[in-house]
């Protein structure tokens, strides 16, 4: 088979996704080929990377860093062009000669460029499940206007996805869809006492037990946030009413999600893991390619365990709950609430049983409004952002 590599801008390229997505791509260089690297700060990594896939264009946000990635990179005698800044991201985005956009910007940093690639029309593989937590409605309604394919990436809708049929929009009745089950692995505090919970630290909730990712992330699902934050991902990828997921604790993290049938069938999708397996699921739609990931050897797995989630000790998945049920920007405000919260318990300005009390009391502070526009939705954003911070300083 001959064929044109597919042109990819990885959007968070030097974040665990991002390399992850690097690790497959180049595993088949017939199929792909990078058009963008994008970054935030991390310029040594992403000058590494630039070596490795020699992209068209790279990006970082501050120009000072630009240039400094300018200089290496003229040095090293590669064409790449680098660029900074917010707008660069949308470019990188929407830019006609790309095909594929991993979006995996970490947070609302990465809502306008996710949504320039949708609008475009790209294959959008979506990691940044904040972005569509914060516009969920104005996101998918972008998705079929544009025509964009959406794979998500997030592994339980990863699973989700490959359980469904392959046209499943308009409701899971009509495709005799009961319930979607959402696995949790329980965060590195499963079982723990909310006493034993008010002292953790940063570096506990980031060793997660299964899964090697970056710092919000890993916090997030220490929380259950992360979640929470699944279960409106969820709603909005496969038109579910919030009592259509059920939540289930599988502290191995075999089963990535389940889809249960009206005829009793319940179809799983298993794999050790490893974020390579959603990614290169995504990238090769409706193909299958090697994503480096070891074969799942179930007699070393042995057993797979499940239990509900432990609401009262983690109050996040209430909490998301319930802003999915208040509809319009009450998802934005969690989430924005959540960022602010969880960077000032990384930088140990919070507890950990802060970050739910924080993110509840934002709710409160800030009116639920329409998320039909953009604008409503920053708007929501920046003043839930600016609740949180006035709380913290006046504790
Ligand atoms: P990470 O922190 O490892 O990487 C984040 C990337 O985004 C980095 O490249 C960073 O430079 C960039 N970035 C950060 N802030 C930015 C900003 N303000 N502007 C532009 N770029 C910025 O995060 P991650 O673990 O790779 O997660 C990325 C996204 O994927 C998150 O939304 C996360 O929820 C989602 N996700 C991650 C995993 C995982 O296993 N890591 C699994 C499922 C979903
Ligand atoms: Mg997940």
């Amino acid at each position: 088979m001959t064929q044109r590599p597919r042109a990819v801008t990885v959007l968070g390229a030097t974040g665990s996704i991002g390399s992850s997505t690097l690790d497959v791509i180049a595993r088949h260089p017939d199929r792909y080929r990078v058009h963008a690297l994008t970054a935030h700060r991390s310029r040594e990594t992403l000058l590494a990377q630039c070596r490795v896939h020699a992209p068209a264009l790279a990006v970082l946000d501050h120009e000072e860093d630009a240039a400094w990635l300018r200089e290496r990179l003229r040095q090293a005698g590669l064409a790449t062009e680098v660029r900074a800044g917010a707008e660069a991201l949308v470019e990188v985005s929407e830019a006609p000669e790309v095909e594929v956009v991993m979006a995996a910007i970490v947070g609302a940093a990465g809502l306008l460029p996710t949504l320039a690639a949708v609008r475009a029309g790209k294959r959008v593989l979506l990691a940044n499940k904040e972005a569509l937590v914060m516009s969920g409605a104005l996101f998918m309604d972008a998705v079929g206007r544009a025509g964009a394919t959406l794979l998500p990436i997030d592994s339980e809708h990863n699973a989700i996805y490959q359980c469904l049929p392959v046209e499943h929009r308009g409701g899971l009745a009509r495709h005799g869809v009961t319930q979607l089950l959402l696995t949790a692995s329980g965060g590195p505090f499963r079982g723990w006492s909310p006493r034993a919970l008010a002292e953790v630290t940063p570096e506990q909730a980031c060793a997660h037990p299964n899964w090697s990712m970056g710092r919000k992330i890993s916090v997030d699902s220490a929380t259950l946030m992360n979640k929470g934050l699944e279960l409106i991902e969820a709603c909005w990828l496969f038109d579910a009413r919030p009592d259509q997921i059920q939540v289930v604790v599988h502290p191995q993290s075999v089963i990535h999600s389940m889809a249960a049938y009206s005829d009793g069938s319940v179809l799983a999708q298993l794999g050790n893991p490893d974020m390579r397996t959603p990614i290169a699921y995504g990238l090769a739609w409706p193909e299958r390619i090697e994503a480096g990931v070891e074969a799942l050897d179930l007699f070393a797995v042995s057993r797979l365990d499940f239990e509900a989630p432990d609401e009262a000790a983690f109050p996040c998945l209430r909490l998301a709950r319930e802003a999915m049920a208040d509809g319009g920007t009450a998802p934005a405000v969690l989430n924005a609430a959540n960022e602010v919260a969880v960077a000032a318990f990384l930088d140990g300005t919070l507890g950990f049983a802060g970050i739910p009390e924080l993110v509840a009391r934002v709710r409160e502070r800030c009116p639920v409004e329409p998320a039909g526009e953009l604008e409503g939705i920053l708007a929501a954003d920046a003043r839930a952002r600016r609740e949180a911070r006035e709380w913290l300083s006046r504790r």
